[in-house]
């Protein structure tokens, strides 16, 4: 049987309160998709943490995803869910969700429970980032990547010394075996880092290098540079792209850092950190995917199975106590990911045709049959027509890639352009408006109206 199925199969269509009383007040967190309460089970008084979800297919495979995955130690495990009607307070009547009751993780988010240590030491940090390698290396092996690995996913126990530390939030999870295995993508919008994972799939399969267990792909790669982020914050208490411009978005000069992989350690932090755990560091940043450790070399590598003391107590613990630095931290990941995850709009770009979008039928772009997935007519043009192609191809971006871009949309809008203009460089049109309207490569220096 499917585990889709089996899923389908064990959500419960009963009340949940008939076995547990749901704590409206108390929140554990909040994520994108609202708070994470308590609940208590009549039968034991045992405490949950309960998730709810609009029951919609998303969340559904959240669901599926994360059952799949939380048979391992280091994950949250989902005890039961309920498929129920629920109306909150403010709402005019119920609304189907799924109430997801996982095991309590009382001893809170990551780095909140290293600022409240006093002598927070790179042995710890070491025996942390392994757990979170096992956890990783676990979903890896299903062929599931997380896509979401940040501070606030991985959760403590308890408040113990030795309480073992679990990664949560299956919400951006994903089967991996799409993007290796079978292009059915437009071969225009495609990353590059799909073609290489399917270049290094090749390699293995002819032997030219070894087969890895995890099979490599573009998305796992996103969760190994985002441990790679991960230690260093835990082990200096800044980020390694850090920028002195605070804003809502990446600033320019951080993503620039980014993209060129420029990071150090400054001395003042890092003299007293081993080779070893610098090591580890620079090999999960690396830019090209195909360059970072796997899981497996991860967790092979001397920095996670040293037998040295490595007692020497991190300044992370300190910078940590400040909540403000620990937010902005926590937003620049969140941003990353983000970014990371725009690779993904990009292969599932929808035909013109099956677009049922007002603004497009306005303009009557729907008229038109798509040319083997190219949007793009490439005729001799005036600059009024210019601008109008321009103005339609930032539509087709807005609503068929971009449907969910809110408050990025410029940023965002930027980096679908600068792929677009990657894979039609030859596109005269293309060339021309993009540069009527200020592109210089990378952005528009002026702000466009459409
Ligand atoms: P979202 O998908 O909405 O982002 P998450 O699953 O990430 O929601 O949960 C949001 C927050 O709730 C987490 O960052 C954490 O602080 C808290 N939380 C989630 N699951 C648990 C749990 N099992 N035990 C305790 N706290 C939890």
């Amino acid at each position: 049987m499917s585990e889709e199925s089996d899923m389908e199969k064990a959500i419960k269509e009963t009340s949940i309160l008939e076995e547990y009383n749901i704590n409206w007040t108390q929140k554990l967190g909040a994520g994108i998709s609202g708070p994470v309460r308590v609940c208590v089970k009549n039968s034991t008084q045992e405490r949950f943490a309960l998730k709810i979800l609009f029951d919609r297919p998303k969340a559904r495979n959240e669901v599926r995803l994360h059952m799949m995955c939380a048979t391992h130690p280091n994950i949250v495990q989902i005890i039961e869910v309920f498929a129920n009607s629920v109306q909150f307070p403010h709402e005019s009547s119920p609304r189907a969700r799924l109430l997801i009751v996982m095991e309590m993780m009382e001893g809170g988010e990551l780095f909140h429970r290293i600022s409240q240590h006093r002598h927070f030491t790179e042995k710890q940090a070491s025996q942390v980032t392994k757990q979170i390698a096992l956890a990783l290396q676990h979903c890896h092996m299903l062929n599931i990547a997380h896509r979401d690995l940040k501070p606030e996913n991985l959760l403590f126990k308890d408040n113990s010394l030795d309480a073992p530390v679990k990664l949560c939030d299956f919400g951006f999870a994903k089967i991996d075996q799409g993007d290796l295995m079978t292009p059915q993508f437009t071969p225009y919008y495609v990353a590059p880092q799909v073609l290489e994972a399917q270049r290094r799939h090749q390699k293995e399969k002819s032997g030219i290098i070894p087969t890895s267990p995890t099979p490599y792909t573009y998305n796992k790669s996103c969760d190994l540079w985002s441990l790679g982020v991960i230690i260093y914050v835990m082990l200096c208490g800044y980020p390694p792209f850090y920028s002195r411009h605070h804003s809502r978005t990446i600033p320019k000069d951080m993503r620039r850092k980014i993209m060129t992989g420029s990071f150090e350690f400054p001395e003042e932090e890092w003299s007293q950190i081993s080779e070893m755990a610098k090591d580890v560091v620079r090999k999960l940043l690396k830019v090209k995917p195909e360059e970072r450790l796997t899981i497996e070399g991860v967790l092979d590598h001397p920095w996670l199975n040293s037998t040295e003391a490595l007692d020497n107590v991190l300044p992370s613990a300190q910078l940590m106590m400040d909540k403000a630095v620990v937010a902005g931290i926590q937003q620049a990941h969140a941003e990353q990911l983000a970014n990371m995850r725009i690779q993904d709009l990009k292969v599932s770009l929808k035909p013109l045709h099956s677009v049922n979008n007002p603004i497009l039928r306005k303009r009557k772009l729907l008229g038109t049959k798509p040319k083997d997935g190219v949007y793009i007519h490439d005729r001799e043009n005036g600059a009024e027509d210019s601008n109008v192609a321009l103005e339609k191809l930032r539509d087709v971006i807005a609503q068929c890639i971009l449907p969910q871009a809110g408050e990025n949309e410029d940023e965002k809008l930027n980096e679908v352009m600068q792929e677009a203009w990657k894979y039609n460089r030859e596109c005269k049109l293309l060339r021309d408006t993009l540069q009527s309207f200020s592109w210089n490569g990378r952005g528009f220096t002026d702000k466009t109206t459409c």
